[in-house]
């Protein structure tokens, strides 16, 4: 048995240190702070910062970014996959626990002047522009410039210290691939790179074999077998790793799509406790938080979008200028290019039938037809009005302020907000009500001197009522006797509001929309800039309203989450 490389590594380095005592007594190992920034998972949080080198070969240190001190961290506490990621950034190449394969070789291995050490097998033929050439076991071709060199010693290694298993395999097929009538060879070669891992290969082999020679297949019956469960074994390895590796970068949408993997394709692999306890519920609650942070985070653009949709959006009337219902309705876009519009079907229990979300088919009305769409054909889904008579004109203001502030109306902006975060999401609109309603509600800890709370994921946005701060509840315009245009002297604020610009008329929406959907944290009363705070205006010997306050001398302001 060889040792494992690692402490081959830790060896060699120990002599090289030796080595350069002796030289130099005086000094010791400086410390070089590696410029490139590296992300380290420390207790479950991805922390980015700098390595600083050398490492030794218990310990680590790390320059945080967010603080600047330099910790110093165990290897033992870095779990293997995160473990063997840290080392290559402090220039230690582990190859783990992997089996040793191959013919033995030659490697080499440079001290870097940055601290940094890389071993490798040498491709003197590749050398280029005063780069020396190198098979690592992660690249297949590494560049060092000689001008990094520190020192260069060469070390006797095997195969599988730089090649992969994939890669060995493929020399061995090139300098004798075994014949199409040789079952020998290829029962040869199905042994061989099982010894190297390649489970898959060596099950493609057996089974040339037992093609070429029938008596082979009762001979090798438990060598195949021994094959495919070792196989299945790999697979789920390779993909429990994945869904280590997406959990540590915080990547929890695709840990849960390992994971279910792992769940239904190995269900009773005798891993299985690795990633049934701690690993799936971090899994679990990262989904969960990720989500809660998609919601919160969707909710203000969400918003932002219905209120201007709703602004633009036209009502119906008929030439007496009277509101013709709506006749609510969807319209589904299909992959094949289709639009089909008609009102949605109800069940019987009084539920819609089938919402087209996730993947359900979805059941419209059609004139006197019934259309069952299926959910794969579904591309998109909106609401559109079916009613096609009368003339289109703007929405009032009235109707707008209604939509923005009645929180409870089901076809309101909370209401359209929250179900369109969940067809988005693919998550039930209680859940995202839910999570919504308590974003700011938070929960603290206090234990063994530390006081923790729980993280929160609203921002703080601004809204600016600005010429339209006389409708905030609870202003009153001012009086008004003068006669003028209509626009300043109206206290009738749909009268006000047609007047207004896109741009005054959407502030004043998203200004109503962050009292009441959303919360308002500061209230900003800045003095009118038109009257200097006044309310009024002198023209001559009258008084006249302030045309941009209507009177009442402040404009609002205000930041909302
Ligand atoms: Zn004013």
């Amino acid at each position: 048995m060889r040792p494992p490389a690692v402490i081959l590594t830790v060896f060699a380095w120990l002599a090289l240190s030796a080595a350069a005592g002796e030289d130099n007594p005086a000094p010791p190992a400086e410390d070089r702070i590696d410029p490139t920034e590296a992300v380290i998972i420390l207790g479950g949080e991805p922390t980015p910062g700098w390595p600083v080198l050398p490492a030794s070969e218990t310990e680590y240190r790390f320059k945080l970014k967010l603080t600047g001190d330099i910790v110093a961290l165990r290897w033992l506490d870095l779990d293997d996959y995160e473990r063997a990621r840290v080392q290559k950034l402090y220039g230690i190449e582990t190859r783990g626990a992997q089996r040793v394969f191959g013919e033995k070789i030659t490697g080499t291995r440079y001290l870097l002047k940055n601290g940094k050490r890389i071993a490798g097998y040498r491709l003197p033929e590749r050398d280029w522009a005063a780069q020396k050439a190198l098979k690592t076991a992660t690249a297949p071709v590494l560049y060092i410039p000689e001008s990094d060199i520190e020192t260069e010693e060469t070390f006797e290694a095997y195969q599988s210290d730089f090649f992969s298993p994939m890669e060995v395999y493929q020399q061995w097929l090139l300098a004798k691939p075994p014949g199409p009538n040789d079952a020998a060879a290829h029962f040869a070669m199905a042994q061989k790179v099982s010894n190297i891992g390649l489970f898959d290969k060596a099950i493609d082999h057996l089974k040339m074999a037992t093609v070429i020679d029938p008596g082979m297949e009762e001979r090798n019956k438990d060598f195949f077998a021994t094959l495919v469960q070792e196989d299945a074994k790999r697979r789920t390895l390779d993909l429990y790793q994945r869904m280590l590796l997406a959990k540590n970068s915080g990547d929890f949408g695709s840990a849960f799509d390992f994971l279910g993997q792992l769940d239904r394709n190995f269900p009773n692999s005798d891993f299985k406790t690795r990633w049934d306890g701690d690993v799936r519920r971090e899994i679990e609650v990262g989904m969960k938080t990720a989500t809660i942070k998609r919601v919160i985070q969707m909710s203000y653009s969400v918003a932002a979008d219905l209120v201007q949709q709703r602004l633009f959006s036209k009502v119906r009337v008929d030439d007496k200028g009277n509101v013709i219902p709506s006749i609510p309705g969807k319209q589904v876009a299909t992959r094949a290019g289709h639009i089909l519009r008609g009102t949605l079907e109800i069940a019987d229990d009084g539920s819609s039938a089938g919402t087209g979300a996730a993947g359900t088919d979805l059941v419209l009305r059609i004139g006197e037809v019934k259309v069952t769409i299926s959910g794969r054909d579904i591309v998109s889904i909106r609401d559109v009005d079916l009613a096609t008579s009368g003339k289109e004109i703007p929405r009032a203001f009235d109707d707008l302020k209604d939509y923005v502030t009645d929180t409870g109306r089901p076809d309101g902006l909370k209401a359209q907000m929250i179900a369109r975060i969940a067809q988005t999401l693919r998550e039930p609109e209680t859940k995202v009500k839910e999570i919504f309603n308590s974003r700011l509600a938070r929960e603290a800890t206090y234990k063994d001197g530390v006081y923790k709370v729980s993280p929160t994921y609203v921002t703080l946005h601004d809204a600016w009522y600005g010429s339209g701060s006389w409708l905030r509840d609870g202003s009153r315009p001012g009086n008004q006797k003068r006669a003028g245009h209509v626009a300043d002297t109206t206290d009738d604020p749909n009268v006000w509001w047609r007047f207004q610009s896109t741009e005054t008329q959407l502030a004043v929406l998203r200004s109503m929309a962050a009292e009441k959907v959303f919360k308002r944290k500061d209230l900003y009363k800045l003095p009118c800039p038109n009257c200097a705070g006044h309310g009024y205006l002198r023209a001559g010997l009258e008084r006249i309203r302030c045309p941009l306050c209507r009177g009442i001398g402040v404009l609002f302001k205000m930041t909302y989450q």
